[in-house]
C-alpha cells in the first residue's frame, strides 16, 4: 500500500499542480494558462513543458465538456434576451 502524497502547489518544470481529481491523477496548471491533467508517474517522468501532449485520459475529456456545456448554457440565456 502507498500513501497518496499531497502534491498540491508542487511545481514540476512549467507545471503548477492545482488539485487531485481522483485515480491518481492531478489536474496541473501550466505557465502557458493551460491547465491539463496528470498522473503522478507522469509528473516526474516529464520535467519539461509539456501541457502541448495529446490528453489521452477521460477526466481530461470531462473537463472539457464541462466547460462546453457551460458555454452552450450562456449562448442559450443570451438567445433569451
Ligand atoms: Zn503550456
Amino acid at each position: 500500500m502507498t500513501r497518496l502524497r499531497d502534491l498540491t502547489r508542487q511545481r514540476f518544470g512549467g507545471l503548477t499542480v492545482v488539485a487531485y481529481t481522483g485515480s491518481s491523477r492531478w489536474l496541473c496548471r501550466c505557465d502557458c494558462g493551460r491547465d491539463c491533467i496528470r498522473t503522478y508517474k507522469s509528473l516526474h517522468l516529464d520535467s519539461q513543458h509539456a501541457c502541448d501532449e495529446k490528453l489521452e485520459l477521460e477526466l481530461s475529456i470531462q473537463l472539457s465538456i464541462a466547460k462546453e456545456s457551460e458555454r452552450n448554457k450562456m449562448i442559450v440565456s443570451i438567445k433569451k434576451f
